[in-house]
């Protein structure tokens, strides 16, 4: 039943633990910042629009296996915009998919949504007047996209935040039928975006609707351990954890926000540094979560 991936997240557990190693083992690879949408809310279009060479992309996945990492996401920018003279993003999944367990990309759904990653996660940010509103007139285009893609693991992920808090019961229906699952995070506030904050009194009432939703049956992904965590930010977070590669290929170990925006843990929204120091700390849902979403054997 449990195969080389929980043994090594075991071995690294107890190694963590009992010999202090502080190894990351997931890490977000943000191949470029270029995108073809502007959204409110993100900082990173609004960057130099660079991206990683395919050299160095290769070089700091082979850093992130040494160091420890065997969970990797693909961000943007936009990923799939991602170019190296001939090579697109399908050369960067095939060489990441021989290194770790599982390789993700997010995406914002606007080009076909087809790939080799074991995972798609397409951002959501609302019904339509919500997501057009964040992102531009392209809501009927994703939704399109997701509906004709043969990927087997497509996820849908809402950051929730202060205009679409509201709608997110209806939204997760919406989506049921036609993704894998469903992850959230609360959209964290970056320099000269704070409006869209949403504050903890409203986030409480969406995470209870949330938690009712999972109990329903509909595919809400992340584990009510952490659902519950985020209704006062209460998870011992441990951002060692994670490694984030800049389109520039340097390597950053520990949280998103390091070397990108003020941190403040008090403000934070992180859903999946939730769930997986959850997971470290040997809460079981959060670990049967990782395990069903990045498909441990
Ligand atoms: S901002 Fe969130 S993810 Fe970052 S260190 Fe604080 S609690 Fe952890």
């Amino acid at each position: 039943m449990f195969g080389g991936d929980y043994l090594y997240f075991l071995k690294h557990n107890l190694g963590s633990r009992l010999l202090g190693w502080r190894q990351p083992l997931l890490a977000g690879l943000k191949v470029t910042h270029h995108c073809n949408l502007h959204c409110r809310g993100c900082p990173f279009w609004k960057k130099d629009g660079s991206a990683i060479t395919l050299p160095q992309a290769q070089g700091a996945m082979r850093q992130l296996h040494e160091d420890g990492v065997r969970l990797l996401i693909l961000e943007g920018g936009e990923p799939f915009l991602w170019r190296d003279g001939e090579h697109t993003l399908v050369d960067i999944v095939a060489e990441a998919k021989n290194l770790f367990f599982c390789v993700g990309i997010t995406t914002n759904g606007t080009l076909p949504l087809e790939s080799q990653a074991d995972i798609l996660w397409v951002s959501i940010d609302g019904l339509r007047e919500n997501h057009n509103y964040n992102r531009g007139p392209i809501f009927d285009k994703v939704i399109a996209n997701i509906e004709a893609s043969s990927h087997p693991k497509l996820l849908a992920n809402i950051t929730i935040n202060r205009r679409n808090w509201q709608e997110i019961p209806e939204l997760v229906k919406f989506l049921a039928p036609k993704v894998k699952g469903i992850t959230i995070q609360f959209y964290y506030p970056y320099e000269g975006t704070e409006d869209l904050f949403l504050p903890f009194p409203e986030r409480r009432k969406v995470l209870d609707q949330l938690i009712a939703l999972k109990k329903e049956g509909y595919p809400v992904s992340d584990s009510v351990t952490a659902l519950e965590a985020l209704k006062d930010n209460s998870w011992l977070c441990h951002p060692w954890l994670i490694a984030s590669v800049e389109p520039d290929g340097t390597i950053t170990h520990g949280c998103y926000l390091r070397n990108r925006a003020q941190i403040s843990c008090a403000n934070c929204g992180f859903a999946a540094h939730a769930e997986v120091s959850l997971a470290y700390d040997w809460d079981w849902e959060a670990i049967k979560v990782g395990g069903e979403i990045f498909g441990f054997r």
